[in-house]
């Protein structure tokens, strides 16, 4: 090791930044999460930091720099961006005793910043010595994942409890709690919110002195997003580390499962479109044993759970057998193909209202009741709409809005294989078979507000 990794002391210290440009604001932002107190030294100042100092968050030392201006600092950062600038104002820290960081220059530099995952007062520093700051960064992300936001007030809330589990209990039970704390349902539980409920469970493990191995199994609800392996959510692959098994569906990319522990089970329940190989009622059955038997159960569903995922139904199993579960929302395929096409699902003026409707309808020949919805202003969403087409196409022509309604498919949004088409619903039969659109797939349909002006506005003129 070249370096070596320390947490400084900053509560009440000083640190100076000489500079002040962009470079000093973010080394500005940086110590800003301590408690220290941040002297900028520039003759002039970045937005940012005018701001921070209007506010009184910072102190602005405008006047020529001299060496007792770096006195007694606990760290001092030279970032000017001017290198000659930088390397007289090292010179000048250095003379007066200080630890310095030069921006840029490793060389400068008593001490560098790490990355840095922030759980206060969990921190993480990373440092590869200026080697690779990109796997630094990668590491970063990793841990991003792994340490829930909430990990910090939770250490913060043991720190508050340690001397009243050190007055009841002996240092091996002590152990034996904490680590009950750090891996059990308390953690969990907090993890949801519930910071209160767990303070309860604490003190009362405390109290009781139970604080046992045993968990009484539990189920989550995990939208894994549109299949991109970065379109999961932070808590989404928390649970998935945690799972002891996994239930999976049809349209989950395998990717998404190796984010899960190696040694987890993985259990595909999939149902292709027409073949219920696993019929609803046995994958909620399913999930209910796998709880019972103490497991932590991950259902993982594309999307969103909350969407044409039969979420409702599961949970309800889960309640009626006492089973606690979590529902860890995704990304919906609406929103991923919206982006997928550069646009948004709403757009001020153009389009307020958004439908989310599935082109699948219960009863064979009946019409789409969704149809109804479609006014100005509106977006519909169709899912599993592409089986569908021929009968959506005739209902929008029925309506007379052929020449109204636009028509945008994304099939595979987000994944390599994406495919978009853009049409009316006189070509949409055609397209879907032409072109390289699949299931799954999204259909939009649009009736922009400015179209429906336009139409009243011309029967209006024909009116008169
Ligand atoms: N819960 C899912 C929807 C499940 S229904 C969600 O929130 O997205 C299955 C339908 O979702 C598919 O028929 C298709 O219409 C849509 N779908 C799922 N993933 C998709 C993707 N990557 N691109 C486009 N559509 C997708």
């Amino acid at each position: 090791m070249k370096t070596f990794p320390m947490f400084l002391q900053m509560q009440g210290r000083r640190v100076i930044i000489a500079g002040g440009g962009e470079q000093a604001a973010q080394k500005c932002r940086l110590i800003l999460k301590t408690e220290a107190a941040i002297t900028v030294l520039a003759p002039v100042l970045d937005p940012e930091l005018a701001d921070l100092i209007a506010e009184g968050r910072i102190d602005w030392h405008t006047g020529p720099i001299r060496p007792c201006d770096f006195e007694g600092a606990a760290l001092v950062f030279v970032a000017t961006g001017c290198r000659a600038t930088d390397s007289c104002l090292h010179m000048l820290a250095k003379s007066a005793g200080a630890i310095v960081n030069v921006v840029d220059q490793p060389d400068l530099c008593d001490a560098l910043t790490p990355s840095i995952v922030d759980r206060s007062p969990v921190v993480v520093a990373i440092g590869t010595e200026g080697t690779a700051p990109v796997l630094a960064r990668q590491i970063k992300t990793r841990l991003e994942e792994i340490l829930e936001p909430r990990l910090g007030d939770l250490a913060a809330l043991v720190g508050r409890l340690r001397e009243h589990a050190n007055t009841r209990l002996a240092p091996r039970a002590r152990r034996d709690l904490w680590r009950w704390v750090f891996a059990g349902p308390a953690r969990d539980v907090h993890r949801q919110g519930g910071e209160r409920a767990a303070a309860k469970m604490i003190k009362h493990a405390i109290d009781t002195a139970t604080f046992g191995t045993e968990d009484n199994g539990s189920v989550a609800l995990v939208g894994a997003g549109p299949g991109a392996k970065d379109l999961i959510t932070m808590r989404g692959v928390q649970q998935l580390q945690e799972a002891d098994v996994i239930f999976y569906d049809r349209l989950v990319d395998p990717e998404i499962l190796d984010l899960a522990r190696r040694d987890a089970e993985r259990i595909y329940v999939g149902k292709a479109p027409g073949c219920h190989h696993w019929p609803q009622d046995k994958i909620s059955g399913v999930l209910v044993a796998a709880a019972r038997q103490g497991k932590r159960v991950v259902r993982l569903k594309c999307g969103d759970p909350g969407v044409f995922a039969r979420g409702a139904e599961e949970a309800d199993a889960l309640s009626a057998a006492g089973i606690p579960y979590e529902i860890v929302p995704g990304v919906t395929a609406a929103s991923a193909a919206s982006a997928a096409l550069g646009g948004f699902l709403t757009e001020r003026g153009t389009c307020d209202t958004l439908v989310l409707a599935t082109g699948q309808s219960q009863t064979a020949g009946k019409s789409l009741g969704w149809m109804k919805t479609l006014q100005p202003g509106t977006r519909v969403a169709v899912y599993m709409g592409v089986g569908s087409a021929g009968k959506i196409a005739h209902e929008i022509s029925v309506a007379g809005l052929q020449d109204v309604i636009d028509i945008d498919i994304v099939s595979r949004a987000q994944q390599i294989d994406q495919a978009i088409a853009r049409c009316r619903a006189s070509s949409l039969v055609r397209t879907v078979k032409e072109s390289a659109i699949s299931n799954p797939a999204i259909l939009f349909l649009t009736w922009p507000q400015s179209t429906a002006q336009d139409v009243q506005s011309e029967k209006v003129a024909q009116l008169r």
